[in-house]
């Protein structure tokens, strides 16, 4: 394959992307679940929420407020959604940049009702409840006594109740949380006579409880990022069917071809990050040297489209077992990414990002 192109580089493909967020709009409404469109994985790019929001997905969330300012200066008017807490400091560009965030803390909820009040809106507030995965939540039996203390905040409204799950105790959604949540919704709905318009879950892993379980009782919004991006979640059992899996491509060239040994030779010291590598003797064989580093991305989270190994990477090198794929100077080598690899990228300012079949250009175009 010869191109032009700039390598290392990103190649995203819109009608690819545009296909993951109609069927996910599809499979989650097929069981009255709406989907907040997680951008945060790809640092709030606005081509990509804009082809969120041309395919179905009304609402985007992000955990950063620089992605959240991004996306509002990029033109797009759809409601945005701040997933992480705010600091406290950042309560007032809360207000200003998103209609929604999550919460739990009644100092930061107070500073946001300042804030919405002084500017004469209503700011809306998910608060979110620990099922047990242990990131962030109140406790359920702390529940009743904030909403209590939320509804007086004039300035704030609020919206609905959320939990998020597999972000850091590994814990994934089940009846039996799921359940939890929903009595819990319904509690409030009873005891405090409000109608809460979420009753939200994350993350992508949501998605193999929602397709098997009979009855998602109140649960009718899912946040979604990975999935949508990436076809489902890093395991193969958690791929979503029909939709497809590479929708980024991170294209690499080869710099240096050689045969040489697999282990190396004379004295032991260290590598380039002070580990004391260890390495299998397979006698001679084909090296190829890409020209991406741990700059640019987390070289344990890509796999390479090619039957080739990855041996290893320093700062700007990825070493390869060429095995019998025949690599040579300016090949190029096309690898798909799992999320940690996808955000690395997107982080990184040496790899250029190249969108595909972009809809907005032929748009404009014609
Ligand atoms: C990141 C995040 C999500 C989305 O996670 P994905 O794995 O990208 O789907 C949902 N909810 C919260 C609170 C998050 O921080």
């Amino acid at each position: 394959m010869t191109t032009n192109k700039d390598t290392p580089r990103l190649e995203i493909d819109l009608s690819k992307l545009a296909h993951n967020v109609r069927q996910i709009v599809d499979i989650f409404g097929a069981k009255g679940a709406t989907v907040f469109g997680v951008t945060k994985g790809i640092c709030g790019d606005p081509k990509i929420a804009s082809v969120y929001l041309d395919n179905g997905i009304t609402v985007l969330a992000d955990s950063r407020l620089d992605n959240l300012a991004k996306l509002r200066a990029s033109g797009i008017t759809a409601p945005l959604l701040l997933l992480r807490f705010p600091s406290l400091k950042e309560a007032k560009s809360t207000v200003d940049l998103a209609d929604i965030s999550l919460q739990t803390e009644i100092p930061t909820m107070k500073e946001l009702a300042k804030h919405a009040q002084q500017k004469n809106i209503k700011h809306k507030v998910i608060l979110m409840v620990e099922l047990g995965d242990l990131r962030e939540g109140l406790m359920p039996e702390e529940l009743d006594s904030v909403v209590e203390q939320v509804l007086p905040l004039e300035g704030l409204e609020l919206a609905g109740i959320g939990a998020n799950m597999a972000c850091l105790g590994g814990i994934i959604q089940d009846d039996r949380n799921m359940t939890e949540l929903s009595h819990l919704a319904e509690n409030i709905e009873n005891k405090f006579g409000i109608a809460l318009d979420y009753v939200s879950v994350g993350n992508s892993v949501v998605y193999s409880w929602f397709k098997d379980t009979k009855d998602v009782k109140r649960v009718n919004n899912v946040r979604l990022g990975e999935s949508i991006l990436l076809g489902g979640r890093d395991l193969p059992e958690q791929k979503i069917p029909g939709l497809n899996l590479d929708v980024f491509t991170l294209v690499a060239e080869v710099i240096e071809a050689k045969v040489k040994p697999s282990i190396p030779w004379g004295e032991v010291f260290v590598d380039a990050f002070g580990n004391i590598p260890k390495f299998q003797d397979k006698g001679l064989i084909p090296r190829a040297i890409c020209n991406v580093g741990r700059q640019d991305v987390s070289v344990q989270d890509l796999a390479p489209r090619k039957d080739v190994d990855i041996i290893g990477a320093s700062s700007d090198h990825l070493i390869m077992d060429a095995k019998n794929s025949g690599l040579r100077v300016g090949d190029e080598v096309e690898f798909d990414m799992y999320y940690g690899a996808l955000l690395s990228i997107m982080t990184s300012p040496y790899v250029k990002k190249y969108y595909m079949n972009d809809p907005f250009q032929s748009r404009d175009a014609g």
